[in-house]
């Protein structure tokens, strides 16, 4: 009796009757509805507007309008503020659009859980989880709903998402777990207390989980821009102010120099352009069965530069079969499809069939994946190579579903990935199964196992080894008491044919400049011959194991700073390792993991990947980006999107700022005449070019399509405003566009009567002119969202419609400076009217002249050696 007390004490395993029936189920979902938290409250639209109203770009123009005040210039203030206003709502719907796509991505991967429903396990949505459901949890689950435990082995809890409290607590029977927790090792039976909103987690206001992850990229790369710009725009503001007063203008005239300057320097539309354009980027990844968890992920991966990546499931289908069993006895090979019970099967050794079938028995009871009949179909249930083990079983004969009938009776140790074994202790036996090169010194060695075991990995076999030992009176607490007395049943190979599309992913990584290492628990002999196999490995690329990895980081970061690198056995602790030397090295560094020890390493690479599939929950909440296909070639076109979008941050950051030089370049005139030669453009005229004209096709430019051979080429990473950027926008298109606007105030004001050494116009012939620069700015910018799609390309070549928004953005932005140019009471509140038609000719000849120029200098940069593959991801640079 107090045996069995015992051996209940170290199950898991719910007591026979315990769970639902599906009508059960069904009927409470019915009443009780989903079991899904109400969504955490996105702040309110009015709330995010006064957000943005006191943004750092904000404060910076209240603190102009402020200043307009005092100068006594009341209109220039309302302005001022209108812009911010408006700044304000587009920021908000642009932040509440971005929040809309994040949402939407939550819904596309599911959680599920096992429960037990009819008397046997079942894998439903969490969603379907209803009050009376026997839950059946393990290491890596997340707890679903409140649930009061029944049985449980070993279990530990996390429940930092509720406690804040980071070590994970031991939990026996009789005890609540509740939902959001997430199961750390062991196993548990519980019965579901409280669904949904009746949870505690549902209660707790703060839902919101905060990362503390290291900056991005792009974080720091937007932190640069703000901080350069925002120095820049108040440099120049006080240098205008301090240049007016010195050329002798009314302190009036000063200010409003001042406070053009600035604003015309400020990027109000960036940060939220910046999000939009993210927000984009991770929609269309999702498509390609990419979710991203952090939007800034988006970019991060755009600038991966190392990929570590797992074996199973990642390169390989995770689709395993039982192709080889090897016993001291005898062997067999077996040719059967899938998980299917039915192979052809070639014996050698006359004495195999006994052995070959006790190997299979205890492989399958140590087993709790299992080959499940579904719609006439044979499935996995659980993990693909368990349910290969129970497949085998049933193709050496034996009725697994009456033996699992049984498994009430069990104690398990689950799989530690630590020692790499398992064990069960049944009634009179114990059996252990994991990884040969840790059980085999348990079983005396033999030779003739470790010469089979070589033979079998050198086949990129996946290779398990089974032992078992008599029970006797011992009940063990730990995996290692289970281990006296062990002998070796034999060994089970699988098979798991690799990906179709990983040797074509690989050959894009190489040509995109990112390395990749394949991080596997598996036999260093195994994981060689996978590598060989897709295409990973080249001649010297080393091979090593866990144990063998230097102690040092700095020499470890340099051993595998390899294309190609293969690193078997490793332990999550070895993975961490791997990801932080690489990252001290320079790498961006993306890595690959599903297990509950892999969180930390998944935390600590750049970009943590988990897979949607076959993941733990726990692997997944700690990840960025999970695959819900759990394909390496996901990571690939993930990297193709994250490039894409960086691309496209330089694409608007050109146009900005080029726009920026046209508006500044007035200033500049007026300042070096010495204040004689007058202002083309006026504050308010530029305040109108920076809303009207640049947000919605920055905005338009940030969703431009990834162009084709964005991977032939080194990462994209690095400053957002490099060389290339800064080259276009003040070295080639800011300067033409300012001369074009300044060519067309000169023409109008020559039309106008006005002659050089004669006096410069006042009045309505000055506001005509006026009114002929800031329409060829217009036009310009026009030009330029064109001729920023591409820095390599003419638009010509892109196709005029390939991004349609931008044309409806180029369209509407026109219109809008058309009415601010043509119906009266605006213009004249912006200082400007109707130019002559000398001054229209230069405006509208602005269009194809800035895109020759711009053309012309694409061409003789790919002259000077720009490499022609370099094309889409030199596009904005
Ligand atoms: P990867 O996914 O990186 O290719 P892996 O799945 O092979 O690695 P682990 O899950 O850490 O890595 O497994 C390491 C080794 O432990 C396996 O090669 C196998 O020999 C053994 N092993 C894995 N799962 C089990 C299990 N359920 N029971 C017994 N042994 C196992």
């Amino acid at each position: 009796m107090a045996e069995r007390q015992e051996e209940r004490r170290g199950s898991a395993q719910a007591p026979s009757g315990v769970g639902l029936t599906t009508e059960e189920a069904a009927e409470r979902r019915a009443r009780d509805g989903a079991n899904v938290l109400p969504r955490a409250r996105r702040p309110s639209a009015v709330r995010r507007i006064l957000g943005e109203l006191t943004h750092f770009f904000a404060v910076l123009l209240w603190g102009a309008a402020v200043l307009s005040l005092v100068a006594g210039l009341p209109e220039l203030s309302i302005a001022i503020v209108g812009v911010i206003v408006l700044n304000a709502i587009f920021a908000a719907a642009q932040q509440a659009r971005a929040d809309r796509a994040a949402d939407r991505l939550k819904d596309l991967l599911p959680a599920r859980v096992s429960v037990r429903r009819d008397g046997r396990r079942q894998v439903v949505e969490a969603a379907d989880v209803v009050v009376g459901d026997a839950l059946l949890l393990e290491s890596g689950d997340r707890v679903p709903a409140d649930a009061e435990t029944l049985a449980t082995n070993r279990l530990l809890v996390d429940s930092s998402m509720l406690t804040g409290e980071s070590v994970a607590g031991g939990v026996v029977e009789g005890e609540t777990l509740f939902a959001g927790t997430f199961v750390v090792e062991g196993e548990a039976t519980a019965v579901v207390t409280a669904t949904g909103a009746r949870t505690r987690l549902a209660g707790i206001a703060r839902l919101t989980t905060t990362s503390a992850k290291p900056d991005t990229p792009l974080t720091r790369g937007l932190r640069g821009v703000v901080r350069l710009t925002a120095g820049i725009a108040i440099g120049l503001g006080l240098l205008f102010l301090v240049v007016s007063l010195i050329v002798g203008n009314p302190i009036q005239a000063a200010f409003v120099f001042a406070i053009g300057v600035t604003v015309a320097l400020v990027p109000e539309g960036l940060l939220p352009t910046v999000t939009l354009s993210l927000a984009w980027g991770s929609e269309r990844m999702a498509k390609r069965n990419i979710l991203v968890r952090h939007l800034e992920a988006v970019e991060t991966l755009g600038s991966t530069t190392f990929i570590c990546t797992d074996k199973t499931g990642t390169l390989t289908q995770n689709l395993m079969n039982v192709v080889e069993a090897w016993t001291p006895a005898g062997s067999v090979v077996l040719d059967g499809p899938g998980y299917g019970p039915e192979a052809a099967l070639s014996w050698s050794g006359p004495d195999a069939p006994g052995p070959v079938r006790s190997l299979a028995l205890a492989a399958e009871r140590c087993s709790t994946g299992y080959a499940e009949l579904v719609d006439g179909r044979w499935r996995a249930h659980g993990d693909p190579m368990e349910a290969a083990l129970d497949a085998f079983a049933r193709r050496m004969g034996v009725d697994t579903d009456a033996d699992r009938r049984d498994e009430e009776h069990e104690l398990r140790f689950p799989f530690d990935p630590r020692l790499r074994r398992m064990a069960v202790v049944r009634s009179d036996e114990i059996v252990v199964k994991g990884a040969p090169d840790t059980v085999l010194p348990l079983c005396g060695d033999d030779p003739a196992a470790h010469a089979a075991l070589d033979a079998l990995t050198a086949r990129g076999l996946r290779v398990i080894a089974v032992a078992s030992a008599a029970r006797g009176a011992r009940t063990p607490r730990t995996l290692e008491e289970c281990e006296p007395g062990l002998r070796l049943l034999g060994l089970a190979a699988l098979e798991d044919p690799p990906r179709d599309d990983v040797v074509e992913a690989l050959a894009a990584c190489r040509d995109a400049g990112v390395r990749v290492a394949m991080i596997t628990g598996d036999h260093p002999t195994t994981a060689r011959a996978i590598a060989d196999e897709v295409g990973l490995r080249s001649p010297d690329s080393p091979v090593l194991t866990g144990d063998e990895l230097p102690a040092d980081d700095q020499h470890l970061a340099a051993v595998l700073d390899h294309d190609g690198a293969v690193v078997a056995r490793v332990s999550p602790e070895d993975k961490l390792r791997i990801a932080r030397a690489l990252r001290s090295r320079g790498h961006v560094v993306a890595m690959t993991g599903d297990g509950v020890n892999d969180a930390p390493a998944l935390h600590e690479a750049d970009i943590g990947v988990a897979m949607g599939r076959s993941g733990t929950d726990v692997a997944r909440e700690a990840a960025d980006l999970v695959l819900l296909d759990d394909a390496f070639s996901s990571i690939v076109a993930g990297i193709e999107h994250g490039r894409a979008t960086y691309v496209n941050i330089r694409r608007f950051l050109t146009y900005h700022l080029t726009d920026n030089v046209a508006e500044l370049t007035p200033f500049v005139v007026w300042a070096l005449s010495g204040g004689q030669f007058p202002l083309a453009l006026g504050v308010l005229q530029i305040i109108a070019l920076d809303l009207g004209t640049d947000t919605l096709s920055a905005v338009a430019l940030g969703a431009e399509p990834p162009a084709k051979h964005l991977l032939k080429g080194p990462p994209v990473g690095g400053r957002l405003m490099n060389a290339t950027v800064l080259r276009r926008a003040f070295g080639v298109l800011g300067p033409l566009e300012a001369a074009l606007s300044l060519l067309a105030f000169v023409v109008s004001m020559a039309a106008l009567g006005w002659r050089p050494g004669g006096p410069f116009p006042t009045g309505d012939e000055l506001l005509a002119a006026s009114g002929a620069a800031y329409i060829t700015v217009v036009i310009a910018q026009a030009a330029n969202a064109f001729a920023c799609r591409s820095a390599t390309k003419w638009p010509g070549a892109l196709g005029w419609f390939g991004n349609r928004l931008l044309v409806g953005a180029v369209l509407i932005g026109t219109a809008f400076s058309l009415v601010l140019l043509w119906v009266p009471p605006i213009a004249d509140v912006l200082g400007q009217a109707n130019p002559p038609l000398a001054g229209w000719a230069v405006a509208i000849a602005a269009f194809p002249t800035l895109l020759a120029v711009d053309a012309l200098d694409k061409r003789l940069r790919s002259r000077r050696g720009a490499p022609p593959h370099a094309n889409a991801v030199h596009s904005a640079r």
